[in-house]
């Protein structure tokens, strides 16, 4: 079993019952079964314009590879009606790896631990709420990268 964080963010729609479904959907992926939830938090698009996104990290404990993994996220993603006009367009769900296992993976699809997870708050201050001690691999203690995301700004949201 390998503990894997998935980033969650939406902002087409109704982007915090989206979130809540996905995570609801993780739950019942094959193989897998969901460990931790974040809070849901709200944060302003980054290169981009749109709604504010609505964001989330679970953890789940998956015996699924993580290509297998990635396939899974993305035919949720498919199901909530993906679409992707644009890089960055707005997105009514986004399912990311941020982390699996200590797992360094640099494929043509998937790269791991998340390239931005260092430098976006919506991935990495749910990631540390859950998890306050954990580590990217090859990069360290997460939460020294936290200092470097203190300018975006990201708000938890109420219940
Ligand atoms: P964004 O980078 O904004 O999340 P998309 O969700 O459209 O954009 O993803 C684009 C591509 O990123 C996917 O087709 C996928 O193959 C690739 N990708 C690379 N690494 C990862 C990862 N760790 N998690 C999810 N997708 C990834
Ligand atoms: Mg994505």
């Amino acid at each position: 079993m390998i503990d894997a964080y998935i980033g969650i963010g939406a902002n087409l729609g109704d982007a915090q019952e989206s979130v809540r479904q996905a995570i609801d959907r993780l739950s019942g992926l094959p193989k897998t079964r969901l460990v931790r939830q974040s809070s849901l938090f709200r944060t302003a698009p980054i290169d981009a314009g749109g709604d504010d996104y609505v964001n989330a990290v679970a953890c789940v404990q998956t015996q699924l590879d993580a290509h297998e993994l990635l396939a899974q996220l993305q035919a949720i993603e498919n199901e909530f009606g993906r679409e992707r006009p644009y890089v960055n367009a707005p997105r009514t769900l986004d399912l990311d790896i941020l982390l699996y296992g200590n797992r360094q993976i640099d494929s043509a699809s998937l790269t791991v631990p998340h390239p931005r997870l260092t430098q976006r708050a919506f991935a990495l201050i749910p990631l540390l709420q859950i998890d306050p001690l954990i580590a990217i691999p090859g990069k360290g203690a997460a939460h020294l990268f936290a200092p470097a995301v203190a300018g975006q700004a990201i708000s938890k949201i109420a219940g």
